[in-house]
């Protein structure tokens, strides 16, 4: 479908743009949109496709395509050895690290997480031993969310599936909340020229709404001295530096200035709250930088003056609502340590009394009460499932690449790799005589499990994600 703008929209833009805008509409009207991939640093690979490809001018891990290759034709992509993702999007990382001590584990919420992109990147950015809540209203997007975070294979995650008022009882516990809010979706029209249909100004002022019921709830999430990072894809300055200006009074936060470089083309907005207060928003135009639309704004919670709550959850008062997690007894960590390379650092909770998880033990003292107040679908790494005597292991543990299991390891080829993916029949490179559970690999990267039995083997490959490619 050929993109055409809304004239409302239209004069909006010139408005902001200025003489910017004949630019600013032959770009989307006329050019392509950009392909970026980013690299997941903890499956390094040998770089093929993406040789020749540029950097993301403010992410060193990502890189811009020439062309958008059938990433599910890729087993990489399914070993999450990388994310499609927006170039814009990936300024996320460059904001953190300009505004959070990353020397330190941090504790960080991504409020509207699916389907797991800035989660994965705060993942590949954050301290290893931080704890990441990704947080998805919206029971559908769930899967997909899962799905990410598992491919991508960090221990440290948790995804929950919350309105953000379920998150009130937690006081100020995070050092960093994200919220990627759900927007008007300006950013997008080139990408998704549908998008229009559903577009107008009285989408942009209930959007904008919706974002203050957010942020307000996000906002009482962060620490004094903690962060806040707001962003969107949608260049309405109701949804934007607007609602920047209204939590920064509101809320008692101070926004941040961004060191960006001229080279990398984003606009640096600087407007006033009502109170006096100086924002600072920066947008990406499609005309000027790589990617689509975006804004994002960094806010700092004023007062230093310790909490008593900080880092502490406060008791319920009231009965539990949820309570799926419970510790396993100690015959079955002696099992489950046999899976993992490093199980002193794990501890391991059940869920529905067979699904177990290993849990950072850094962390682990926290899931209770996470999970009675929330609805935790998973936590740290989901290892797979005890049956009677039997431990049937979940894909998510071929992917987690921080415990790589001391079982055998069976090479694939292209071709082999695609009918795994693809549970087609093909011919098991495993040696004789071999018998039980093995992971296959894909240029040395986990890609799921497989179980040999005498005379054939089985694909434990995930239907869903196979049929949903
Ligand atoms: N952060 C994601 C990423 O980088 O992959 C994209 C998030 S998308 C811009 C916004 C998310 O907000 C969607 O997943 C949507 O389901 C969720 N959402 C929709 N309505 C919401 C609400 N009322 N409260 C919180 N989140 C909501």
């Amino acid at each position: 479908m050929a993109l055409i703008l809304p004239p409302s929209f239209a004069d909006r833009m010139r408005t902001l743009l200025y003489n910017e805008f004949e630019a600013f509409s032959n770009t989307l009207l006329q050019q392509k949109s950009a392909t970026a991939v980013r690299l997941n640093p903890n499956k390094p690979i040998q770089q093929g496709i993406f040789e020749t490809a540029q950097p993301v001018p403010w992410y060193a891990l990502g890189r811009l395509l020439e062309n958008r290759p059938v990433f599910a034709a890729d087993p990489l992509w399914h070993c999450g050895a990388y994310y499609v993702q927006e170039p814009s999007s990936m300024f996320v990382a460059e904001a953190v690290k300009q505004c959070c001590n990353l020397e330190k584990p941090a504790t960080a919420l991504d409020m509207c997480a699916a389907p797991g992109g800035k989660t994965t990147l705060l993942a590949a950015t954050l301290h290893p031993e931080s704890l990441l809540i990704a947080n998805e209203v919206i029971k559908t997007r769930i899967p997909a969310l899962l799905e990410n975070v598992q491919k991508w294979g960090a221990a440290n995650i948790w995804v929950t599936n919350n309105d953000p008022e379920d998150f009130k009882h937690f006081g100020n516990f995070f050092d960093l909340v994200l919220t990627d809010a759900p927007c008007s979706g300006e950013g997008l029209f080139r990408k998704n020229p549908e998008a229009v249909n559903e577009w107008s100004e009285q989408t942009v002022q209930l959007c904008s709404a919706r974002q203050r019921r957010i942020l307000a709830h996000a906002a009482g999430l962060v620490k004094p001295g903690g962060i806040l990072l707001y962003s969107t894809c949608t260049f309405a300055p109701e949804e934007n530096e607007q609602n920047v200006a209204w939590i920064s009074d509101n809320a008692d936060f101070t926004p941040l200035r961004l060191q960006i470089q001229p080279q990398w083309g984003i606009t640096e907005t600087i407007s006033k709250t009502d109170k006096g207060q100086t924002v600072y928003g920066y947008r990406f135009y499609p005309h000027k930088t790589p990617g689509e639309g975006f804004f994002i704004a960094c806010l700092r919670k004023k007062s230093v003056v310790p909490s008593a709550e900080n880092n502490v959850l406060p008791a319920s008062g009231k009965k539990t609502l949820h309570q799926p997690f419970s510790p396993v007894g100690k015959h079955e960590v002696a099992m489950l340590g046999k899976w993992l390379t490093n199980p002193t650092e794990f501890n391991f909770f059940t869920k529905n009394q067979t699904d177990v998880f290993a849990v950072p033990a850094a962390h682990a003292h926290l899931l209770p009460a996470f999970a009675a107040r929330l609805i935790v679908k998973s936590a740290g790494i989901e290892m797979g499932t005890i049956k009677g005597k039997d431990f049937i292991p979940a894909p998510a543990l071929a992917l987690s690449n921080t415990v790589p299991p001391p079982v055998p390891k069976l090479q694939l080829t292209p071709e082999q790799a695609t009918a795994y993916l693809k549970k087609e029949n093909f011919e098991l490179p495993y040696p004789p005589g071999l018998m039980g559970w093995a992971l296959v690999v894909y240029q040395h990267l986990p890609l799921g499990w497989v179980k040999i039995m005498p005379g054939r083997w089985n694909n434990y490959y995930p239907l869903e994600w196979r049929q949903r490619k």
